[in-house]
């Protein structure tokens, strides 16, 4: 017995600490110290006549071996060059176009999450984002009331644009000017107060949203801001900032969408006309279409391949992707007419421009920045894609919440409310946790973009995935409103949020390609801790600096492959029971799981590059499965950081359990899926060993969870109003969702009366089967007082007016009679936009003239 406890210890001790060694990550000094101990006194045991001789000669192996890499010369040059040389030949060219993308931005959580033993201190390690005194005023004061200005269907149906006054005040109150520093007059606020603003306007009019989103996100202005020149700046910013310039960015063309960088509009450089002048200039060629803006744009952000035939800026004769800001009132340029997307009539239009000659300052950053246009956008998109769309599909989400929660209260089937019945709740639930999840998402990385960082993989996946998910919650919201969804009038506050989701699934890189291609794309090699440096070493000029840096990385990657295997082999049998968690509270367990997913996840994404290398690109479903592994990661972090951000709020715990489970099930069922298609079989199966060697034991959230959620989101309360935080509610005429809050109160409060309604038709008092004769009945037979009777008849008038939809007289369907009224109607605004924005800045050029006129005046006298 004694004999096999003593065989045991030395099996624990050396499989264990083999184990040991790997989960913790030791380095390879002192694993090799750690290994040639235990080999050492295993051998002297066996000498003592206690061991085996066989397991002793054994263990010289591997202890010879890690002695080996320890010798650097050695390993050097008997095992990294020879394998430096293999992969230079293997290594996939890259364009400058790709390399620019997988370089843009910064690494930060998304890093840890790849790094299969995140350290959670960094995330935790950020602030709660917070809006400052004067941003928090202008979400009370000018966006309050913007809100209030916004009528969806008379935007949509009646004017086809927003009406004139509304623009005003846009304009006016500097909506368009949120990133534009305060010396040119914006409103310089933090990426946290910009996605604020987006999201509460979102939710009242995705016209408006979109609008106000596109010179907030990136744009002329955004561009100037990170590369145009001192006097660009200076003679745009403040104009952008007063609304005097409107901008649009002109990317995509028919031939280039998702492609953007196969554009073939062009700027050729050559000696042309300019003000009664022969200067150096761009002759530019364009067909651009889908710009949002364009029709009423001033300055038309233009992205074009720049040649110089002639040599004439330099010694080349093909600069590649250039940006410039063209004014469109320059001879040539064509704006004006409009696209329709999807009924959801926000200025959009194509553009051309037919041998517009410009000035070469035209260029933003100068001519040092001509061909250097891709690098910009995409460095740019790595911060903006997370704010704009994401924030408006989280306040649709808030909206969607807030809304359908009061009316699956109010709305009555079968003698109860919606809300009671098990699949409307299913609905219910996901539209609360799917919001959840969405809000979590843009506050966190917001933050963290406001503390410096630059998230490229983080803004793909927030692209991706709140836009799926704000298209999930529309469909619910459709589902549980049922007709009063589907009949569309000023009295639907459903449809038109349910036809604007595609937009923004196709827009800022569409989404299948988002997910196919670019967030693990992107993420497997700038996240990865080996992969780009590995690529650089090999890339490097020189050849013995390449290898010294290969050498490192390589071996780096070894040790961290080893590791991933111990660690997602422990993990997963251990449930990750004892893995680090950075907080010891009720949401420990969820901190764990993600660990024991990011343990996998390095794991699989290990294999996969090393077995199919570069043809990983094209095999997209495997590389999205990946990808929504990290996503489901990422979006649960969030989760778990903005449950801590808001305060750890008891009431919010069942959002958070049904968030990070719905999020961490998918995470197991992408990579059950991944393993499940994996083209080499053995690779396949000896990694199912590792990943679930108890099977796929993760469930998804149970229903009890979603009954919580339900009871949550249908009921008045600080759980409910913290969802829908930026919700625009006030109570006022034309705003369902202030009218519903109202209801749900109302609802709340004649609860009990209603019960004693009930009874009394239980018991006979009441006969009628029509709400407004039972009240009349319950008065009369005494069940309720008159007081109570009328403020009951009140409340179910509201409800009624809630439930009720629109109807329309047969011609007022009719357009072809009104077909060129409209035309002038619709003309007018676009155009009066326009003069207005033209006016403004003839009398800012002419008082600029009085001025200096006045000043040499002054100087003269
Ligand atoms: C309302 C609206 C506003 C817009 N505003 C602007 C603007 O202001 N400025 C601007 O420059 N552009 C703008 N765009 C253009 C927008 O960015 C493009 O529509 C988008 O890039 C997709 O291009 P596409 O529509 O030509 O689709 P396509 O490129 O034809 O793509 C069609 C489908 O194929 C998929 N796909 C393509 N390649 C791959 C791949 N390799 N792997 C997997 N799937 C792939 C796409 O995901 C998509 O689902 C706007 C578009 C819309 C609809």
């Amino acid at each position: 017995m004694s004999g096999f406890i003593v065989s045991l210890f030395w099996f624990l001790l050396i499989f264990g600490g083999a184990v040991f060694l790997a989960y913790q990550r030791i380095d390879l000094l002192k694993s090799t110290v750690a290994a040639g101990i235990v080999t050492v006194a295993y051998s002297v045991y066996a000498i003592a006549g206690g061991g085996w001789w066989l397991w002793a000669i054994l263990l010289w192996v591997p202890f010879g071996v890690l002695a080996a890499l320890n010798v650097t010369e050695f390993r050097r040059e008997k095992i990294t060059r020879p394998l430096l040389d293999v992969y230079r030949t293997m290594l996939p060219s890259m364009s400058d176009t790709e390399r620019e993308a997988l370089e843009a931005g910064n690494v930060g959580w998304d890093g840890e999450l790849f790094s299969g033993m995140p350290e959670w201190d960094r995330l935790m390690s950020f602030a709660a984002p917070e809006l400052s005194d004067e941003e928090q005023a202008f979400l009370d004061g000018p966006c309050e009331k913007l809100c209030s200005m916004l009528h969806d269907w008379e935007i949509c149906h009646e004017h086809g644009d927003m009406p004139r006054e509304v623009w005003d005040y846009i304009i006016e109150q500097r909506f368009f000017a949120m990133i534009i520093p305060k010396k040119y007059g914006g409103l310089e606020f933090s990426a946290y107060a910009n996605a604020m603003v987006l999201a509460k306007i979102a939710g009242r009019s995705p016209v408006a949203s979109s609008t106000i989103g596109v010179p907030n996100s990136l744009g002329p202005a955004e561009l100037l801001l990170h590369y145009g020149t001192e006097e660009q700046k200076d003679h745009y910013l403040p104009g952008l900032a007063a609304g005097t310039e409107i901008p649009c960015f002109a990317l995509t063309s028919p031939e280039a969408g998702s492609d953007a960088a196969s554009l073939i509009d062009s700027g050729v450089v050559c000696k042309g006309n300019w003000q009664g002048k022969t200067i150096t200039g761009i002759k530019l060629n364009w067909n651009k279409r889908y710009i949002t803006l364009a029709p009423i744009a001033t300055v038309l952000g233009l992205a074009f391949k720049l040649y110089d035939p002639d040599r004439l800026i330099g010694d080349k004769e093909e600069y590649g992707i250039t940006a410039a800001l063209i004014p469109t009132d320059t001879p040539g340029v064509e704006v004006g007419r409009r696209h329709d997307p999807l009924s959801v009539p926000f200025l959009n239009g194509p553009t051309t421009g037919k041998d517009v000659f410009v000035p070469l300052d035209v260029i933003i950053g100068g001519e040092e920045m001509a061909g250097k246009g891709w690098k910009m956008l995409v460095e740019l998109l790595s911060v903006g894609r997370a704010i704009v769309l994401p924030s408006t599909a989280a306040g649709g989400g808030q909206t969607a919440s807030y809304a359908t929660g009061a009316y699956s209260k109010i709305r009555k089937q079968f003698n109860t409310s919606i809300a009671n019945f098990e699949g409307v709740g299913e609905a219910l639930t996901r539209i609360a946790g799917h919001t959840y999840i969405m809000n979590a998402a843009v506050s966190v990385t917001a933050g963290s973009i406001d503390e410096g960082e630059k998230p490229a993989v983080p803004s793909a996946i927030l692209k991706y995935h709140c836009t799926e998910l704000g298209r999930k919650v529309a469909n619910d919201c459709m589902d549980v409103h049922g007709g009063k969804a589907i009949m569309m009038g000023p009295k639907n506050y459903v449809g038109r949020g349910y036809m604007a989701t595609p937009i923004a699934i196709t827009v800022e890189g569409a989404n299948i390609l988002t997910r196919s291609l670019i967030i693990y794309g992107q993420g497997a090699v700038r996240c990865h801790p080996f992969v780009l440096p590995e690529m650089y070493a090999a890339r490097h000029a020189d050849e013995e600096h390449g290898l010294v840096e290969f050498d490192k990385a390589l071996f780096g990657h070894i040790g961290y492959a080893i590791s991933n295997l111990a660690r997602s082999f422990f993990l997963a049998l251990t449930h990750a029971k004892f893995s680090r968690v950075p907080l010891n509270t009720p949401t420990r367990r969820y901190y764990q799981n993600i660990n024991r997913y990011s343990a996998a996840f390095a794991l699989a994404s290990d294999f996969a590059m090393l077995t199919l290398g570069g043809a990983l690109k094209k095999r997209e479903l495997l590389s999205a499965r990946l990808g929504d592994v990290l996503s489901s990661m990422y979006l649960a972090s969030c989760v778990l950081k903005h449950f801590e951000n808001q305060g750890r709020r008891a009431t919010d715990l069942p959002l958070v359990e049904w968030s990070v489970r719905t999020l961490m099930y998918q995470a197991q069922e992408s990579l059950h899926a991944f393993l499940r298609n994996f083209p080499n079989r053995w690779v396949a199966g000896f990694l199912r060993f590792f990943i679930f060697p108890r099977g796929r034991t993760y469930s998804a959230p149970s229903d009890e969870i979603g009954q919580k959620i339900v009871d949550l989101m249908t009921r008045s309360g600080e759980a409910r109003e913290r969802l829908s935080r930026q919700a625009y509610t006030t109570l006022e005429p034309g705003n369902p969702l202030g009218l519903l809050q109202e209801a749900l109160e109302l609802s709340e409060k004649f609860a009990p009366a209603e019960k004693r309604l009930r009874q009394a038709q239980r018991e006979g008092l009441i006969r009628s089967d029509y709400l407004g004769e039972q009240i009349d009945e319950a008065e009369q037979a005494g069940v309720i007082g008159k007081k109570e009777a009328d403020e009951l008849r009140d409340y179910h008038e509201k409800v009624r007016e809630l439930l009720s939809v629109d109807d329309f007289a047969p011609g007022e369907f009719s357009r072809v009679n009104e077909a060129p009224k409209r035309e002038a109607e619709k003309a007018a605004p676009l155009a009066a936009m326009r003069k207005t924005a033209v006016k403004t800045k003839v009398k800012k050029k002419t008082s600029t003239k009085k001025k200096t006129a006045r000043k040499k005046k002054t100087k003269t006298s």
